[in-house]
C-alpha cells in the first residue's frame, strides 16, 4: 500500500517530557517504580488536596495518564474508605472494569473480588471486603434502584467522561442531583479529552484538575486512495511495518470480534508463509467477549527482538492503555448502534469514526516514543468525510431501557430531567409508546406493577417482557434459556476458516423449523444433556466458552425470575408456547414476506432479509419475528422465528389492529371474490 504523510502531530503540551523508558528498564521497573513513573503521580498531593476542598471536580488528563488505576488507590490510601464506605469508578466497557481492576488487585497486592472488585452486568466479583469497586456505568445506573442515595460510597468516579454513553450520561444526572443532599460524597468527572469545560459547566461550574500529558509526535500517512478491502490493507500494512520499520508495537483498529478473527487468520496465514525471514510477530487480540485470561495477554511485555500486534476494537482507544506501542492503523471505522426514529428500528451498523476518534486512535502511537499513524483512508476523506465529533449516545439509540430505569427511580418527568444533551424528542416519546403498549406504563405515563418487575431484569425491556410473559405460556424454563443464549448469541457457533463446511453441517443439525430461537434452545439442551461437556462442544463446534457464559447468566436470570416470583417451569412440547412468549415481548420486532424473498416490516414498511445464517433462510414462512437487525450489504434479521400473524393481536391488542395484520395476498384479491380468511393465504 502507498501511504502519504501529510501532517505530524505535534506532542501537545511538551510539560516535563522525561526521556523515554526502554524495554529493558522498563522490565526492571517494579509495580512501585512503574506507578511513580506515570504522569499523574506528581500530582497526587495536590489532587487529594483539590478534592478535600471541593466536592465536585472534573479531572481531565491524557489516555494512559493513571487516572483510572492510580486516582482510586491515592484515595484509598488518603483514608477516603476511612469511615467503611467504598470508592466507586464506573467504566463504559465491561472489558475496561475487568481488566483495569485486575491491574488495581496487582498493584495493591490483593486478590480481586476481595479490597478491589469489579462488578459488570451478569457478573459481581465483589465482596464485603471490596473498597475499591469498578464497574460498567450500566451497573451503577442499576444500583441507584437498590441505594438511590449511593449511601455506600464515599467517593464516587464517573470515568472516561468522554466516551458519553448513555447510561453515562445519565448518570450525570442523577449524581449531580445527589451530591445536592449528600455533602459527605465526592465526585469526580475524570475524561480524557477537551469536553472538560463542558462538564465543570454541568456541574456548577465545579474546577478542573489537568493532569498535564506526555505526548510525543505522531506522524500521521494517509492512503493515496481509497482501500475497497480494509481487512486485506490492514494486513498488507501490519507486514509492511514489519518488514520495513524499526521495533515497536502495533495497534490496529477493528471493529468487532469476527473482523478481529479473520484479520488474525489471514495475519498468521501469512506470516506463516513467510516462515523464518522476518523476526517473530506476535499476533493478540482484544475485544470484549475474549475471555479474561486472554485479555490480559495483552498487557505482557515484549520479548526482546519480537514484534506485538494487537489487533483491538474501540476499547483500546481510549479505555485501556498498552504500553509501547509505537504504530497504529486505522481503517476508520466502528461498529454504531443506531436507531432511527421515523421507523422505530434499531440497527447494529459498521460507520466511519469521527475525527476526534481519528485523533485519539493516532495518539496512542505517541505515548513512550515519537510514533506513526497510518490511516487507511485518504487525507481527502479525513477532512470531507469525518464528523468533528462523534454523536454521544444518547442522541442516536433507543431509550427504551434508560426510560424505564428512570422511571423505575421514580423520577417521571423525564422532559425536565437534567440531561447534559437532551436526547431528541421524538425519541423520548417513541421510547413512552413503546414501553406503554408493552405494559410498562400506563396511559398516564405512570409505571406499573408489570413495569416494575421488568425493571428488576438488567436487559432490555423487550426481553424483560419476553421473560415475564413466559409465566402465562407456562415456558418459564425455556425462555430464560433463550434469553441467556440471545445474550451471548453471536458467538455461540464457532466457525475457523479451514472447517467452514464442517462447522456449517454441524450447525444445521441444529437448525429448527419454526427458527433460530428454538434452534438455541436445542444448542443449550443438548449440552446440558452431554454434561455440560467440554468434548460435546469441540464435536459440535460449539464455543464452549460462551456456553458456560450462557449458564451464568441462565443461573441468575432464574435468580431474578423468583426474585419476581415466577415458577420456573417447562414441559410444553410444541413450540407455539414458547413462540407466543418471545412475541409477547418482541412484537416490535415483525416482519412480512413480500416479493422476491424480502421482507417488510409491518408498522414502517422498511424493506429488511433473513439472514443467510438463520434457519428460516431457506423457509421464507410467511410472519417472522427477529430480534436484532444488523446491517452489512443490506439490512439483515438476525435470530429469526415464524410466527402467526393473529398472536399478535393477542399478546399486543393496543398496538395491533387486525387490518395491518391482513395478509397481502388478500388484499390483492378482488374483493368480490376475496374472503378475508387465513384459510386464502395459502
Ligand atoms: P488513564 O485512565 O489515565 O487512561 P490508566 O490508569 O488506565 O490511565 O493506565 C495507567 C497505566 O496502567 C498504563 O501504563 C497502562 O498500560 C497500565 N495498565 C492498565 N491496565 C493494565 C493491566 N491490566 N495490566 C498491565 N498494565 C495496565
Ligand atoms: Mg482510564
Amino acid at each position: 500500500i502507498e501511504f502519504v504523510q501529510v501532517l505530524r502531530m505535534d506532542g501537545s503540551k511538551d510539560i516535563d517530557r522525561k526521556p523515554e523508558v526502554t524495554e529493558s528498564e522498563k522490565k526492571k521497573m517494579n509495580i512501585e517504580e512503574t506507578k511513580k513513573s506515570l504522569p499523574v503521580y506528581p500530582f497526587r498531593d495536590d489532587l487529594i488536596a483539590a478534592i478535600r476542598e471541593h466536592q465536585v471536580l472534573i479531572i481531565e488528563g491524557e489516555t494512559g495518564s493513571g487516572k483510572t488505576t492510580q486516582i482510586p488507590q491515592y484515595l484509598y490510601e488518603a483514608g477516603f474508605t476511612k469511615d467503611g464506605k467504598k470508592i466507586g469508578c464506573t467504566q463504559p466497557r465491561r472489558v475496561a472494569a475487568m481488566s483495569v481492576s485486575a491491574r488495581v488487585a496487582e498493584e495493591m497486592g490483593v486478590k480481586l473480588g476481595n479490597e478491589v472488585g469489579y462488578s459488570i452486568r451478569f457478573e459481581d466479583c465483589t465482596s464485603e471486603r471490596t473498597v475499591l469497586k469498578y464497574m460498567t456505568d450500566g451497573t451503577l445506573h442499576r444500583e441507584f434502584l437498590s441505594e438511590p442515595d449511593l449511601g455506600s460510597y464515599s467517593v464516587m468516579i464517573i470515568d472516561e467522561a468522554h466516551e458519553r454513553t448513555l447510561h453515562t450520561d445519565i448518570l450525570f444526572g442523577l449524581v449531580k442531583d445527589i451530591a445536592r443532599f449528600r455533602s459527605d460524597l465526592k465526585l469526580l468527572i475524570s475524561s480524557a479529552t477537551l469536553d472538560a469545560e463542558k462538564f465543570s459547566e454541568f456541574f456548577d461550574d465545579a474546577p478542573i484538575f489537568r493532569i498535564p500529558g506526555r505526548r510525543y509526535p505522531v506522524d500521521i500517512y494517509y492512503t493515496k486512495a481509497p482501500e475497497a478491502d480494509y481487512i486485506d490493507a490492514c494486513v498488507v500494512s501490519i507486514l509492511q511495518i514489519h518488514a520495513t520499520q524499526p521495533l515497536g508495537d502495533i495497534l490496529v483498529f477493528l471493529t468487532g470480534q469476527e473482523e478481529i478473527e479473520t484479520c488474525h487468520e489471514i495475519l498468521q496465514d501469512r506470516v506463516k508463509r513467510l516462515g523464518s525471514k522476518l523476526r517473530e510477530l506476535i499476533i493478540l487480540p482484544i475485544y470484549a467477549n475474549l475471555p479474561s485470561d486472554m485479555q490480559a495477554k495483552i498487557f505482557d511485555p515484549t520479548p526482546p527482538n519480537a514484534r506485538k500486534v494487537v489487533l483491538a476494537t474501540n476499547i483500546a482507544e481510549t479505555s485501556l492503555t498498552i504500553d509501547n506501542i509505537i504504530y497504529v492503523i486505522d481503517p476508520g471505522f466502528a461498529k454504531q448502534n443506531n436507531f432511527n426514529s421515523r421507523t422505530g428500528m434499531e440497527t447494529l451498523m459498521v460507520v466511519p469514526i469521527s475525527k476526534a476518534s481519528a485523533n485519539q486512535r493516532a495518539g496512542r502511537a505517541g505515548r513512550v516514543a515519537p510514533g506513526k499513524c497510518f490511516r487507511l483512508y485518504t487525507a481527502w476523506a479525513y477532512k470531507h468525510e469525518l464528523e468533528d465529533n462523534t454523536v454521544p449516545e444518547i442522541q442516536r439509540i433507543n431509550l427504551g431501557n434508560a426510560v424505564l430505569m428512570l422511571k423505575a427511580l421514580g423520577i417521571n418527568d423525564l422532559l425536565h430531567f437534567d440531561f447534559l444533551d437532551p436526547p431528541p424528542h421524538e425519541t423520548l416519546v417513541l421510547a413512552l409508546e413503546q414501553l406503554y403498549a408493552l405494559g410498562a406504563l400506563n396511559h398516564h405515563g405512570e409505571l406499573t406493577k408489570m413495569g416494575r418487575r421488568m425493571a428488576e431484569f438488567p436487559v432490555d425491556p423487550m426481553m424483560a417482557k419476553m421473560l415475564l410473559a413466559s409465566e402465562k405460556y407456562k415456558c418459564s424454563e425455556e425462555i430464560v434459556t433463550i434469553a441467556a443464549m440471545l445474550s451471548v448469541n453471536s458467538a455461540v457457533f464457532y466457525r475457523p476458516k479451514d472447517k467452514i463446511i464442517h462447522a456449517d453441517t454441524a450447525r444445521k443439525n441444529f437448525n429448527h423449523i419454526h427458527g433460530d430461537h428454538l434452534s438455541l434452545l436445542q444448542v443449550y439442551n443438548q449440552w446440558c444433556e452431554s454434561d455440560y461437556s467440554t468434548q460435546w462442544c469441540y464435536e459440535n463446534f460449539i464455543q464452549y466458552r460462551s456456553m458456560k457464559r450462557a449458564r451464568d447468566v441462565r443461573e441468575q436470570l432464574v435468580n431474578l425470575m423468583q426474585r419476581v416470583e415466577i415458577d420456573m417451569v417447562s414441559g410444553v412440547t410444541e413450540s407455539i408456547n414458547i413462540r407466543k412468549a418471545v412475541t409477547a415481548g418482541y412484537f416490535y420486532h415483525i416482519a412480512k414476506l413480500s416479493k422476491g424473498g424480502n421482507y417488510k416490516t409491518v408498522k414502517h414498511n422498511q424493506t429488511v432479509m433473513i439472514h443467510p445464517n438463520s434457519a428460516l433462510f431457506e423457509e421464507l414462512p410467511r410472519w417472522v419475528l427477529y430480534h436484532e437487525l444488523v446491517f452489512t450489504t443490506r439490512e439483515f434479521m438476525r435470530q429469526v422465528i415464524e410466527i402467526e400473524s393473529k398472536w399478535l393481536l393477542e399478546v399486543a391488542p393496543h398496538y395491533y389492529k387486525p387490518k395491518e395484520l391482513e395478509d397481502s395476498t388478500n388484499k390483492k384479491m378482488p374483493k368480490t371474490v376475496g374472503r378475508a380468511g387465513p384459510s386464502d393465504a395459502h
